[in-house]
């Protein structure tokens, strides 16, 4: 009965418009056509957080997951998405007040037109590229330190680029590209084009595990989706942020089923345990988590259940 009724009113009110746009003509406004913005913004006790957008890239994640097609397509038909995947890219800037720091840089030129966006976002959300100081790279594939140079030039010229020297051996190695299949030359070429312009300035400052650069900036070796692979932590009045990079990729299969690998894993078996390492011990203590995959801003809670985890965004604040 109330369905009747309200079908009965929206078909007068449709009546209504109707003579009244014939009568009228209105314009419609054009579209705007530009994306949402490709910054957001929180507070971390006294260290303020700015995740910055690389742009977003569509994987046929069904083909790169190791387990069925079948149920990563159940799984993300549950959580309203599909293959191809949009996926994000996130970066991260840190401002301590003493120190401005970018944990990761987005994939500049070597992933696309859809990518490569960091530069334009980060000098939107009121930074400029010269005064980042340190750039943390949590590993060496090109979505994450591609776009730290564009054509030989380095785009923050006045910061020290810190990564895992386990990282900076394996994917700057000649003989490790020289021996490498066709199809991940580019991984390599990628890394030494990106990383050779801060070698001749001496400003790749490679580190051994686990170290702390500053107060309450931290690295943590978790090694296994790469050599080096590395999360960083920054803690500011006793709140805590863990960036996590690739330790994971589809949010709508992976944190349910934490067990889940991807192809592009170096050691599968070694970076499924670092995901259930670091998770388990975030949800634990309720640390906020930064990943570079995860739908932009990226960031958010971990809620443990019974077999994987629940992730929660973080609340809109405007508050500062
Ligand atoms: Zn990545």
């Amino acid at each position: 009965m109330f369905k009747k009724l309200l079908m009965a009113a929206s078909l007068s009110s449709m009546t209504v418009l109707a003579g009244f746009s014939s009568s009228l003509a209105l314009a419609a406004a054009p579209m705007a056509k530009t994306p949402a913005p490709g910054y957001f913004r929180v507070m971390l006790g006294a260290f303020e957080v700015t995740p910055i957008s690389d742009g977003t890239v569509e994987l046929q994640v069904e083909k790169l997951l190791a387990q069925p097609v079948a149920a990563t397509n159940h799984a993300l038909s549950k959580v309203f998405l599909m293959t191809p995947l949009e996926t994000s890219v996130n970066a991260f800037v840190v401002n301590t007040g003493t120190k401005l720091i970018l944990i990761d840089a987005g994939a500049g030129s070597l992933f696309g037109p859809t990518l490569g966006k960091l530069i334009a976002n980060l000098k939107a959300s009121g930074y400029e590229p010269s005064q980042i100081d340190d750039v943390f790279i949590t590993h060496l594939h090109p979505d994450h330190v591609g776009g730290i140079t564009a054509n030989g030039e380095l785009l923050f010229p006045n910061a020290i680029i810190h990564v895992d020297q386990h990282d900076v051996d394996y994917w700057l190695s000649k003989e490790n590209l020289d021996k490498a299949p066709a199809d991940q030359k580019g991984m390599f070429q990628g890394a030494m084009a990106s990383l050779n312009p801060y070698i001749s300035a001496k400003k790749l400052v490679p580190f051994n595990g686990n170290t702390e650069f500053m107060p309450g900036v931290r690295a943590y070796s978790s090694y296994g989706h790469t050599l080096g692979h590395t999360v960083y932590e920054v803690e500011s009045k006793e709140q805590k942020l863990i960036f996590i990079g690739d330790l994971i990729h589809v949010g709508g299969v992976q944190f349910a089923h934490p067990e889940v690998t991807i192809e592009f894993d170096t050691n599968q078996k070694e970076a499924a345990a670092a995901r259930e390492r670091v998770f388990n011990e975030a949800a634990k203590d309720g640390v906020l988590i930064g990943a570079a995959h995860i739908q932009f801003p990226g960031l958010g809670h971990l809620q443990k259940d019974k077999k994987g985890y629940e992730w929660v965004p973080v609340n809109f604040t405007q508050m500062h």
